[in-house]
């Protein structure tokens, strides 16, 4: 059985939802109460691939809200993490997804260390960051949008927001290694490790988000950023591919300009129906069969018997991994999404 381990991206969000989930005695509720909310099983998940074969998973709220970090409710945070992957082990789940910022508050807060979750010892192979399959589909979803929108790859400058991230510097590796695209702009806060992957590609220009923006053609946005920028149509060249794939956006504007083209990014369409709720409370367009990339890589390990933590850690996401994972989310039915 696979697992994924979510939260909903604000306290209004959660608010929102909670009667949907089953909780109506948590939609009055203000941060405080979602601080001390147990991890919940709320969705039971049948998956069919292409190949016939049909899989059983659970979905598992683990009540983490994005507000926790910027309200420096940081052991609330961990907790939250950490309770959700004792609550997945003690039902049994063999392979479970950190969607979001769970793996993000597990590498930041290295809960590594915190293996003794009350009666439960964390086995860490039965979990994965899911993120080689996130990038893996981000970096399909440029080569495949672009020729859509009739931007070639190699006269592209392509600024990756978030590069020095575990997902950013999967997109960086593979998009210098496997396409031709003429330049890239390197965007994070930390300067060090911006210089280090600058030295890993032996190209790219490090810049600020401000100036880096109104040069690119595509933008692929992977910056953990809690809440999302208002960014104004006017600061992207024209025309423009914005791939945003944060989890909550990176971009809180909703932009309108018929050349800005604007992609979720991350996100994987399924070629037949998924039985369950989840995806409708993440306010996904078709929720039946669209979903994020990293909850899909759970599905293809379960599908495969993969009881691995195949990605973990941060920053060790191979192209030859991502070829890997991309050959069997080809195999069980899953495209990147591109409308
Ligand atoms: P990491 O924490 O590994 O990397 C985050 C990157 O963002 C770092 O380069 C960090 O560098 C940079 N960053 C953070 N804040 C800012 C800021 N304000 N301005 C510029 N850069 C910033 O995260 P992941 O790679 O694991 O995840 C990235 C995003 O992808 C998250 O939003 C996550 O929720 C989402 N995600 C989506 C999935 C999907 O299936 N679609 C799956 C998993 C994750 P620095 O701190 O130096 O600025």
């Amino acid at each position: 059985m696979f697992g994924l381990i979510g939260h909903l991206t604000s306290l209004q969000h959660a608010q929102l939802v909670a009667r949907d989930l089953g909780y109506p005695e948590y939609a009055d509720q203000g941060l405080d109460f979602w601080c001390s909310a147990p991890p919940q099983i709320v969705d039971n998940i049948t998956v069919t691939s292409v190949t016939g074969q049909t899989i059983e998973g659970r979905y598992l709220e683990s009540c983490f809200l994005p507000e926790m970090l910027a309200n420096r409710r940081i052991k609330a945070a961990t907790r939250k993490i950490l309770n959700a992957m004792a609550h997945a082990q003690k039902h049994g789940i063999d392979i479970t997804a950190l969607g979001g910022f769970s793996s993000i508050i597990f590498e930041n807060f290295k809960l590594e260390q915190f293996r003794q979750v009350r009666n439960v010892e964390l086995e860490f192979e039965r979990f994965t960051t899911g993120n080689t399959h996130t990038a893996y589909i981000i970096c399909r979803q440029v080569e495949q949008a672009s020729e859509q929108v009739g931007i070639d790859l190699s006269q592209a400058t392509v600024a990756v927001c978030g590069a020095t991230g575990d997902i950013g510097s999967a997109v960086c590796r593979w998009l210098d290694k496997k396409t031709d695209v003429q330049d890239f702009l390197l965007i994070a806060r930390n300067q060090d490790r911006l210089q280090e992957l600058q030295s890993e590609l032996g190209r790219g220009k490090i810049m600020p988000l401000e100036s880096g923006l109104p040069l690119a053609d595509i933008v692929v946005w992977v910056a953990s950023m809690p809440k999302g920028l208002d960014i104004d149509s006017h600061t992207f060249k024209k025309p423009c591919l914005l791939i945003d794939g944060g989890y909550p956006k990176n971009l809180a504007t909703k932009l309108q300009h018929p050349e800005v083209r604007v992609l979720n990014g991350g996100i994987v369409e399924h070629s037949l129906d998924i039985d369950w709720k989840i995806m409708q409370i993440v306010n996904m367009d078709v929720p039946g069969r669209q979903l994020f990339a990293c909850f899909a890589e759970s599905m293809l390990l379960e599908f495969e018997k993969l009881y691995t933590n195949f990605s973990w850690g941060r920053n060790q996401i191979t192209v030859e991994k991502m070829e890997q994972i991309g050959h069997l989310s080809l195999k069980h039915g899953f495209r990147p999404l591109l409308v």
